[in-house]
């Protein structure tokens, strides 16, 4: 298996020539028979890397509430689609519907969809919601014409990226090539104007790189458009900041940072999320983009893991502290990892998000 993608991609790039890095982290991260997510479970200890959801039941529920909490705020429309774009293991959806059992009327109103294009995760999801009656879709297309919460957790930097390098006035993309030893590596195309960075040519200088994700763009556009037209919000959690700049796309191999063109299609290949892009796809208001760690503070986070450790000790009481310090320090996720709010002009944000 582990040769076989390499080989694809270096056959490829040779008989057409080098490709963008956006094709080459889409093929390495979803190509149907190699691709990391179609061919593994990536998450948890054993895996190549922990999300907030695998690391404790509080991240889960304290999302699921502030959902539920702007539903009540929005009206209890008795109808809506409760939806997690890129899902993993299925575990968010599983906290956030098991903290709102006591939300009256939430369940029954919610429609619950999971956006995930891996099969192979789809067969988890299902495996983890078994008890839930669950749509899938491969495409945020296929959301209902009807009000969406919805939560997306490192999802948009699993999203493929494209990288430019400032030349004068131009830019030069940084392709993917094979060189003379036959190993697949960055490259230089030769410079040309692109009306999208047209803007980007105020705030860099030679040879800065800038990256740009039209596909995160596009899902943001038809979110944003469904809950702007028919109210709902949108939580999106990931690491990243308001604008990009530089080069922050990279591979992680059980728990360690890699070579990403080393072993194409076995490791996690991220890139930061412009958080200022997604706020500017669409037609809703957006919040503040605010630290993880103060927003699950404002959330209850600190009352929450009191009441937990209350029938814990040992060994268990020390890894639940140990994981509200991961979701919440500044030196763990408290900081790295921003959160931002899609929500319809008129309406309030979700609790939590500074506006
Ligand atoms: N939210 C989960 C998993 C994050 S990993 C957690 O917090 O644990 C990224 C997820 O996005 C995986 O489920 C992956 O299969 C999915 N994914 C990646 N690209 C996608 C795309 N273009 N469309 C839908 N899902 C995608």
């Amino acid at each position: 298996m582990t040769g076989n993608l390499k080989d694809l991609l270096t056959r490829r790039i040779r008989a057409e020539g080098p490709i963008t890095l956006a094709d080459y982290m889409g093929t390495c991260l979803l190509h149907p028979q190699h691709g990391y997510y179609a061919t593994r479970d990536p998450f948890g200890q054993s895996g190549d890397f922990i999300t907030a959801p695998e690391i404790s039941q509080m991240f889960g529920e304290l999302v699921g509430l502030a959902l539920a909490q702007n539903w009540l705020e929005q009206g209890s429309p008795a109808r809506f689609t409760l939806a997690e774009v890129g899902p993993g293991r299925g575990t968010l959806m599983a906290d956030i519907l098991r903290a709102t059992k006591g939300v009256t009327g939430f369940h029954d109103a919610a429609q619950v969809y999971l956006v995930e294009a891996s099969e192979t995760l789809q067969g988890i999801q299902a495996e983890t919601l078994k008890d839930i009656n669950v749509q899938w879709a491969s495409d945020v297309n296929a959301l209902p014409d009807a009000p969406l919460w919805l939560v997306a957790n490192e999802f948009f930097d699993a999203l493929p990226i494209r990288q430019f390098q400032r030349a004068d006035t131009g830019w030069c993309e940084r392709l993917v090539h094979v060189d003379e030893q036959g190993q697949l590596g960055f490259g230089l195309a030769q410079k040309s104007a692109f009306a999208d960075l047209e803007n980007r040519l105020e705030d860099t200088k030679l040879g800065d790189v800038v990256e740009t994700c039209a596909i995160a763009t596009a899902i943001t556009r038809i979110i944003s458009e469904l809950i702007e037209t028919h109210g709902g919000c949108a939580l999106f959690i990931d690491y990243g900041d308001w604008h990009s700049l530089s080069d922050t796309f990279q591979a992680v191999k059980a728990h360690q940072i890699s070579d990403p063109f080393e072993e194409p299609g076995q490791a996690d290949l991220t890139a930061h999320v412009d958080f200022e892009a997604l706020a500017m796809a669409g037609p809703t208001a957006y919040s503040r983009v605010t630290p993880q760690g103060v927003f699950l503070e404002r959330l209850g986070i600190v009352q929450r893991a009191q009441a937990l450790a209350q029938n814990l000790s040992g060994e268990t009481l020390e890894s639940h502290i140990s994981a509200f310090r991961r979701l919440t320090h500044p030196d763990e996720m408290g900081t790295l990892f921003k959160v931002m709010a899609l929500y319809p002009h008129g309406a309030k944000p979700p609790p939590g998000v500074g506006v």
